[in-house]
């Protein structure tokens, strides 16, 4: 079990605000509760890692970098595992009296990254997720695993493009 360090994501601002600093350079390395999206998940004992820099704005922060960390879950055409690499850019604001829908909280000279890194994780997991592109998944009339095995199925029987054929029949 990985303890999750409550300020594993803050990072102290005070230099920032009083002028004395410019920006501040930071990397942190993290993890939260799992975070899932479809069976794409980044797991609790997954590293998530954040490179960033912070800079003085109107009323607080902008915090601009690059979050990275893995996820895994079931390829949604075969059922197998599937895992891939999140690499996101980000830029958000930090204020006092933020608007929630589009900016984060700076609580006295202290911010959390922990929202933002949930938030950019969740927008980045896939909603479709494959072991590659070029998976071939199961066969929709014998259920074999294609990727592994050729069955003797006529695909045609299935094809999602019949009903598209019977819909412009019924045009003419
Ligand atoms: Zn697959
Ligand atoms: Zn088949």
């Amino acid at each position: 079990m990985i303890p999750i360090r409550k300020d594993q994501f803050k990072i102290k601002v005070g230099n920032l605000l009083n002028g004395s600093l410019d920006y501040i350079d930071v990397e942190l390395v993290g993890h939260l509760d799992d975070i899932q999206v479809s069976t794409a998940r980044v797991l609790l004992q997954t590293e998530i890692n954040v490179m960033c820099r912070i800079e003085r704005a109107n009323h607080g922060v902008i915090v601009h970098g690059l979050l990275r960390s893995l996820w895994d879950g079931d390829c949604s055409r075969c059922l197998e595992p599937a895992k891939g690499n999140i690499n996101v850019e980000f830029r958000e604001v930090f204020v006092t009296e933020p608007d929630l829908e589009i900016e984060y909280l700076l609580t006295g000279d202290m911010i959390d990254l922990s929202d933002l890194v949930k938030d950019q994780l969740i927008l980045e997991l896939p909603a479709v997720p494959v072991c590659n592109f070029g998976c071939r998944g199961l066969c929709p009339v014998c259920g074999l695993n294609r990727n592994e095995t050729r069955c003797e199925c006529k695909q045609s029987v299935e094809s999602p493009f019949s009903v598209l054929n019977e819909l412009s029949d019924g045009r003419r």
